[in-house]
């Protein structure tokens, strides 16, 4: 039981990532620049989806199916300045 949770988690951080090289092969925020080494990196869509309590790994799946289609990477800080409007509020 615990090895599948672990290999449920693993794979969902492989489709993760390859989700986000698939938008952005250079895993940097496309706000501020930030890289993958520097940052938390979030998938995000750029109006916001209207289906709630949407699977993560069903959003992978369909960014690697129908390429990035609206979505970019946001590191955390800039994602959650974007929760208060459709812009990062912040300055950089
Ligand atoms: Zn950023
Ligand atoms: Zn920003």
């Amino acid at each position: 039981m615990k090895d599948k949770i672990k290999y449920q988690r693993e794979y969902s951080k492989r489709l993760r990532l390859r989700a986000m090289m698939e938008i952005n092969p250079f895993l940097t925020c496309e706000c501020c620049g930030l890289d993958f080494y520097h940052a938390v990196l979030h998938i995000d869509h750029v109006e916001p989806l209207k289906q709630k309590n949407r699977q993560p790994n069903s959003i992978y799946l369909s960014i690697l199916r129908n390429g990035r289609n609206g979505f970019q990477l946001l590191c955390a800080n800039c994602n959650l300045s974007k929760r208060h409007g459709s812009q990062c509020q912040l300055i950089h």
